[in-house]
């Protein structure tokens, strides 16, 4: 890990600032009154990169919704997914009969929302559709659809805002690409 304690100090460059975050809250939020409209969804956040992004989405969501949380692993403190999915954390909220959004901070290989989606499904949710911030393509192996999402991304390790690296870094209000250095230091491991 690197010695010093300032968090911005391992950002190469700034992908989203805080107002990009912003604008993207705002838009996805409209489309999302809109769809659920006369609905009372039920919004399951995946911890823990999920926590900044659906506190702010929400408040852009002028529709009456109920708010639980899921932890489901698949990277542990690891820079590439493992491909194997672990339920750590369940929700507190019954899913039959509900439709369920699932928010989560950014997709990969969509084999963690895969499994969230199933798990809703098999639960007996009405609908269950995702809202991810983040959208990378580059490493899909699953066929899940990704209903809404405010941007698509690279293939390349972003922090920040809820993001983490080695479970740090996520109070980052920007989102940004580490340092090569980081990475490398973190490989040779
Ligand atoms: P997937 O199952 O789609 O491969 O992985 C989804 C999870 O991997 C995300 O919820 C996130 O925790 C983590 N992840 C994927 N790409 C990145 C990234 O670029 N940065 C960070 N910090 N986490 C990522």
């Amino acid at each position: 890990m690197p010695k010093t304690d300032n968090i911005n100090s391992i950002i190469d460059h700034k992908l989203f600032t805080e107002e990009d975050i912003h604008n993207m809250c705002v838009k996805l939020g409209k489309q999302l009154t809109a769809d659920y409209a006369g609905k009372k969804p039920l919004i399951v956040g995946a911890l823990k990169g999920a926590i900044f992004f659906l506190t702010d989405l929400v408040r852009e969501m002028d529709v009456k919704a109920e708010i639980d949380f899921l932890d489901v692993s698949s990277y542990g403190d690891e820079m590439e997914s493992s491909g194997e999915v672990k339920l750590i954390s369940d929700l507190a909220t019954d899913v039959k009969d509900r439709d369920v959004l699932i928010v989560e901070d950014i997709v990969d290989t969509g084999l963690t929302l895969e499994y969230m989606k199933n798990l809703l499904k098999k639960r007996g949710a009405r609908s269950v559709k995702c809202c991810v911030l983040l959208n990378k393509e580059a490493n899909r192996t699953s066929d899940v659809e990704v209903e809404y999402y405010g941007s698509k991304v690279g293939n390349e390790f972003v922090v920040g805002y809820g993001l983490d690296f080695m479970n740090y870094y996520r109070n980052l209000r920007y989102i940004g690409v580490l340092k090569p250095e980081i990475i490398k230091l973190v490989n040779n491991k």
